[in-house]
């Protein structure tokens, strides 16, 4: 059997023509006012520079803009509130994503709530996840709503069907079970303290891997026939999951790089373009 290609890189791109054409048609509507993403970047890490730096270019990209906020490594908890309270209220800003993770000093989790609910494009407010996780009107975290997109179009079943997510983080692991949970899989959400790992990857139908560690779960703990997801990159160029093997004997798989990627940046585009067509339209 040869495994389907859940391929995110083509099916982001597929999305960012539709969206171009929204994209023209709000501007008309709304006297040329282009939808913004402000990004806020909090010090000089490589990696957080080059993710902003790919956002802006995927707002771009669409017709979209992006208003590039960008902060001393030394800026307080006080200060970043400061600058997305003036975001918050800025009427030309639909969206603001603040890149994770910002310097030890300051108090992360207070400074994505500070994010008003109907600018929090990246799905990063307790708030939000609340909401999400009750079945209400949110926007998602975007790397979870972005594989819940993709498994959509390829017409994915969930419905019954057992995922175990490994992986617990707040950005990840948590509002990925939950939004599994409302397509009415049946979720094992595992981490550091989980026993017995493999045994419970090995009843899975469909395996999320959001760990951070290089290929740690290994080919042999997933079954034949299983849908697998992996979330991790690393600069080896794998995920967290160990894909080789794998690809002709599970059912589909999001390759690394170009399945999962992708689409946490389409859909952190495509949610501020629906931010800006509540607040333009
Ligand atoms: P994170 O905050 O470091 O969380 C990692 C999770 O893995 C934690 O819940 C941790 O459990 C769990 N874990 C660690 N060691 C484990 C073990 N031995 N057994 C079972 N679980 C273990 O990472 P994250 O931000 O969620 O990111 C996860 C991966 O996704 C990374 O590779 C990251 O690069 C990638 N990522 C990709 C995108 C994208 O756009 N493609 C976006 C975000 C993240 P505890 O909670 O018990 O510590």
């Amino acid at each position: 059997m040869s495994a389907q290609i859940l391929d995110g890189k083509a099916l982001a791109q597929h999305f960012e023509e539709e969206m171009q054409g929204r994209v023209e048609a709000l501007k008309a509507k709304a006297g040329g006012r282009t939808p913004i993403l402000a990004t806020i970047l909090v010090g000089a890490d490589p990696a957080s520079a080059t993710y902003v730096r790919m956002k802006g270019n995927a707002c771009r990209r669409v017709g979209m803009d992006s208003l590039a906020v960008e902060l001393p490594a030394d800026t307080t908890t006080g200060q970043l509130l400061a600058r997305i309270g003036e975001l918050n209220d800025n009427p030309d800003v639909h969206g603001i994503l603040l890149q994770h993770p910002v310097p030890a000093q300051i108090d992360e989790r207070r400074c994505f709530d500070a994010i008003r609910l109907d600018k929090d494009v990246d799905g990063v407010t307790c708030l939000g996840f609340g909401r999400m996780a009750m079945d209400e009107a949110a926007y998602g975290s975007a790397t979870p709503k972005g594989i819940m997109r993709l498994l959509e179009h390829y017409q994915v079943p969930l419905e019954g069907k057992h995922a175990v997510v490994v992986g617990r983080s707040a950005i990840l692991g948590k509002p990925m079970a939950m939004m599994l949970l409302a397509a009415n899989a049946t979720v094992t959400i595992c981490h550091s303290r989980t026993r017995d790992l493999p045994a419970l990857v090995r009843q899975a139908n469909i395996v999320v891997g959001a760990v951070g560690r290089p290929e740690f779960i290994k080919a042999d703990w997933i079954k034949d026939g299983a849908v697998v997801v992996d979330a991790g990159f690393h600069p080896e160029k794998c995920g967290d999951i160990e894909l080789g093997p794998l690809t002709d004997r599970v059912a589909a798989y999001t390759p690394v790089p170009g399945g999962v990627g992708p689409m946490t940046i389409n859909t952190l585009i495509f949610q501020t373009l629906a931010a800006a067509e509540k607040a333009l339209g």
